[in-house]
């Protein structure tokens, strides 16, 4: 399996090492045409307003839509949430809209930038740790929208068919069970 981290801005060889390690093959993405070979496409972490920019400058807007219709997986870290979600509170304009969410950036607060945590995940039996780097919120999910991990009664991992996303990062750690968990639902798990 081929597993793509899209490489415009933010934390890319991190998640290479973590898919790698869970069992697949990790390429940088840079080039709309990689897409073609992929089982799935990581959006990693970083400034979505830059990555979003980067997006619509090099095609990926279109082309990362076109996958995901294909069928193809999407799992997006931190600000690829952010870039993933059909709704960004405070009027922002959405960058892909593929998945029936609501985010608040930044939404921790400055006390709180920054801190890490076990999690409990569903569908993963040990507890997952977890990153948080200014990190979004999901504020709403729709109808098809599963809540797979919450902190402190907010939404911070979830998945929509096989769309997948987290608030936080899985990549910073040697803890690669969030990205096992994405090669299972690309096999159908
Ligand atoms: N706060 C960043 C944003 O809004 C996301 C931070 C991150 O990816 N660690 O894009």
């Amino acid at each position: 399996m081929k597993i793509g981290v899209l490489a415009l801005q933010g934390a890319v060889a991190e998640h290479i090492r973590s898919i790698e390690w869970a069992g697949a093959e990790g390429v940088a993405v840079k080039r709309t045409e990689q897409l073609d070979e992929l089982d799935g496409l990581i959006i990693p972490g970083g400034e979505s307003t830059t990555i979003g920019k980067l997006m619509r400058k090099y095609g990926f807007i279109d082309a990362i839509r076109q996958f995901a219709s294909e069928g193809k997986a999407l799992f997006g870290t931190c600000a690829g949430l952010i870039v993933l979600a059909k709704s960004i509170e405070g009027g922002e304009e959405p960058h892909l809209g593929l998945m029936d969410i609501t985010v608040s950036r930044n939404a921790f607060g400055r006390q709180r930038e920054s801190f890490e945590t076990d999690l409990d995940v569903k569908g993963i039996d040990n507890p997952v740790r977890a990153v948080f780097i200014r990190a979004p919120l999901i504020t709403k999910t729709e109808a098809g929208v599963e809540v797979l991990s919450t902190y402190k009664d907010e939404v911070v991992t979830a998945r929509q068919g096989k769309l997948l996303v987290s608030s936080f990062h899985p990549e910073l750690t040697d803890d690669y069970s969030l990205h096992k968990y994405f090669l299972d639902m690309i096999n159908g798990g």
